[in-house]
C-alpha cells in the first residue's frame, strides 16, 4: 500500500502509522519525526526547522519536500509505504506528484483523519513520546505499562516543546489555512478516503483494516 495519511495535528495519523507499519512491513515516512531527528542531532537543517516548529508554524516547503523526496528516491517502495505529516501545503503535494511521476510510482489512497477540536486538545496536551524509539503514548488513552518509560525500549518520555496549548492553538490555524484545502486536492483525484479520527486506537485500526482489505491494499 503506498498510502499519504492527511488530518489535523492529534487527529490520531502518527499513532496509526506505528501499527499499521507494523501490521502490514510497510514504511513509514514522517517529515515531523525526520525534523526531529534533525534536531536531535544538531544539523543545520535541523537547527533552522526548530525556529518554525517551535512556534508551531510549517517549515519551509523547500527543506520537507527534500527530506521526503530523497526518502522515496533512496528506500526500496515497493512493499509500501505511508506518508505522515506530508504533504502539508499544496505546494508540498505538486512537489510530490512530481516526484511520484518520475518514480513511476502511483498513490493508492488518501487517508483523510477527520477530528474534532476537542479531541485534538486532549490527545495533543497529553501526547508522551519516547526518547528512544519515538513512540507516542497517551497518558489517559494510551498510557504505558510504567509512568514515563516506554513499554517497547524502556527510555524516557517527554511532552514536545510544541504540545502546549497555545503553540496547539496555532498549530489547528495552521492546518485550517494551510493543510485543509489538500482534502479538496485529493478529493478532485478520486484518491480521498475518509475516516474518523475520534475514534480509539483498536477501533479505528479495525476500520482500518476493513477498509485496505475492501481495496485489495496489502
Ligand atoms: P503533528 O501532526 O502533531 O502536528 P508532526 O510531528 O507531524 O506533528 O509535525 C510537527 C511540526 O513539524 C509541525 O508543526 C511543523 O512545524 C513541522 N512539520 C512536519 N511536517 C511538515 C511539513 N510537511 N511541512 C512543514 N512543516 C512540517
Ligand atoms: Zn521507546
Amino acid at each position: 500500500m503506498k498510502l499519504v495519511l492527511l488530518g489535523p495535528p492529534g487527529a490520531g495519523k502518527g499513532t496509526q502509522a506505528n501499527v499499521l507499519c507494523k501490521e502490514y512491513n510497510v514504511a513509514h515516512f514522517s517529515t515531523g519525526d525526520l525534523l526531529r531527528e534533525a534536531i536531535k542531532n544538531n544539523s543545520s537543517v535541523g537547527m533552522e526547522a526548530k525556529v518554525y516548529m517551535d512556534k508551531g508554524e510549517l517549515v519551509p516547503d523547500e527543506i520537507v519536500a527534500k527530506m521526503i523526496t530523497e526518502k522515496l528516491k533512496n528506500s526500496d517502495t515497493d512493499s509500501g509505504f505511508m506518508l505522515d505529516g506530508f504533504p502539508r501545503t499544496k505546494k508540498q503535494a505538486e512537489i510530490l506528484d512530481q516526484a511520484l511521476a518520475e518514480l513511476n510510482i502511483l498513490l493508492d489512497m488518501v487517508l483523510y483523519f477527520e477530528t474534532n477540536e476537542e479531541t485534538i486538545l486532549k490527545r495533543l496536551t497529553g501526547r508522551r513520546v519516547c526518547r528512544g524509539c519515538g513512540y507516542n503514548f497517551h497518558v489517559t488513552n494510551i498510557p504505558p505499562k510504567q509512568e514515563g518509560v516506554c513499554d517497547f525500549c524502556g527510555k524516557e518520555l517527554f511532552q514536545r516543546d510544541d504540545d502546549k496549548e497555545t503553540t496547539i492553538k496555532r498549530r489547528i490555524d495552521v492546518y485550517n489555512n494551510q493543510t485543509k484545502e489538500l482534502i479538496d486536492y485529493y478529493q478532485e483525484k478520486e484518491l480521498l478516503k475518509k475516516v474518523s479520527g475520534d475514534l480509539d486506537v483498536d477501533l479505528l485500526f479495525a476500520d482500518l483494516k476493513n477498509i485496505f482489505a475492501e481495496a485489495g491494499l496489502k
